[in-house]
């Protein structure tokens, strides 16, 4: 999950790093309110979770609190990479001395996280890692020991800082390892991390965004998603507040299934026949009647779906459970579309009486209740 510049810089205020004043707007009135209580120029940054923002026009400077007022106008009518501008950051302006860059990320071959600092800050690190790789500083993080504040200064070193410097630096990198053990980060960056004319260090930029299946013991975050109109539609949203992984696709089957693996097997079934999926749910491993009921709705919400596949493996899962959630479903939600279910395994026999008591038909291959529903799309059904 990404996290907008000013929800990160809310987390790395509070783990003790520092980032320019300033404070967030949704209105061109509340920018301009930001901006006078800066006291200062600043800089209007759109809130999109999207890079380069500056290219695309998304970072303006404002002398004046009517000047910083006329850029949000600008760019909260803005889209950036597609995604409608929805905030704007007004922050001080700082008078840069140098622009660095700060980051973690985690090496899969190494299996560790690494660290990354560079005194060539501003470009983005694909860029940097092109045009001077010799600028790039690389440290992994032993996993039993964590990172260590002399190797924070050895990096400060290795990327040409001196004296005091070296501790204000170092400290950027503790704080973010901090943050990344707390919170099961898999990348952040602070780029620009600037060194301004008066010998201040702060965190102009901020990226992060955090482990997808770390989510349930942050709740925190997940209240976030909630306030925030996040980049997510509808369907999305209520999927991932439910802890179900949801995709949409471009074709016309619903596939909902137990499992990111079975539901990718299942997606393979419908192509193999010659359909097309609209939808990846995974509703997970122990799904009650309400959250298969909850997966269905979610699932019609999607305009493209003409037809439903459930495929169910029980273990945890009781079929059962599952039937009582398809007929509540239909009974309920007024499914027009047909439905074609399959399920195996716990409470099997159990679950195929209630579907077949409730005249719903259910096939027991995959390879059957694939070539099924794509068939009965194909009839138009
Ligand atoms: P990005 O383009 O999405 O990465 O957005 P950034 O927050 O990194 O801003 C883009 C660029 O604007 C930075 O690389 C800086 O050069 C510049 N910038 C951002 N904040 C400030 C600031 O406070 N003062 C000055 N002078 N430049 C800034
Ligand atoms: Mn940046």
């Amino acid at each position: 999950m990404k996290l907008f510049e000013h929800e990160a810089k809310e987390i790395f205020r509070a783990f003790g790093m520092p980032t320019p004043p300033g404070g967030v707007a949704r209105t061109p009135a509340e920018a301009r309110k930001r901006a006078e209580e800066v006291g200062k120029p600043v800089v209007v940054k759109a809130q999109v979770l999207a890079g380069k923002r500056g290219k695309a026009g998304g970072v303006k400077f404002a002398d004046t609190p009517e000047e910083a007022e006329k850029y949000a106008e600008e760019i909260l009518a803005m889209r950036i990479n597609d995604l409608p501008v929805e905030a704007v950051l007004i922050e001080e302006k700082l008078d840069i001395e140098q622009e660095i860059y700060v980051g973690v990320t985690v090496d899969r071959n190494e299996r560790k996280y690494v660290m990354i600092g560079s005194g060539a800050g501003g470009m983005s690190i694909e860029e940097l890692a092109e045009e001077s790789p010799e600028k790039i500083i690389k440290r992994h993080v032993d996993p039993s020991l964590g990172f260590q504040s002399y190797e924070a200064r050895d990096m400060a070193i290795d990327m040409g800082f001196k004296g005091k410097d070296i501790n204000k630096l170092s400290g950027f990198f503790t704080k973010l390892w901090n943050i990344v053990s707390k919170y099961d980060v898999e990348l952040s960056e602070i780029n620009p991390l600037i060194l301004t004319k008066d010998g201040r260090f702060l965190a102009a930029d901020a990226r992060l965004n955090i482990d997808d299946n770390s989510l349930y013991r942050h709740k925190d975050v997940i209240e976030r998603i909630k306030r925030e109109p996040l980049e997510m539609n509808e369907r999305e949203r209520m999927a991932t507040e439910q802890g179900m992984a949801y995709v949409e696709l471009d074709g016309n089957i619903a596939c909902i299934c137990n499992g990111a693996g079975l539901t990718m097997a299942t997606l393979d079934a419908v192509e193999l026949f010659g359909g097309k999926a609209s939808t990846f749910l995974d509703l997970g491993g122990g799904s009650d009647k309400e959250r298969v009921e909850n997966g269905i709705e979610i699932a019609l919400m999607y305009d493209k779906v003409k037809a439903i596949l459930v495929n169910i493996m029980g273990g945890i899962t009781r079929c059962d459970d599952v039937a009582n959630g398809i007929v509540a479903a239909r009974d309920d939600k007024g499914i027009k579309v047909p439905m074609v279910i399959r399920m195996v395994g716990t409470n099997e026999k159990e679950g195929q009486e209630i579907l077949a008591r409730e005249g719903i038909p259910f096939l027991t291959t995959m390879e059957d209740a694939a070539s099924k529903v794509v068939e009965l799309v194909k009839e138009g059904k």
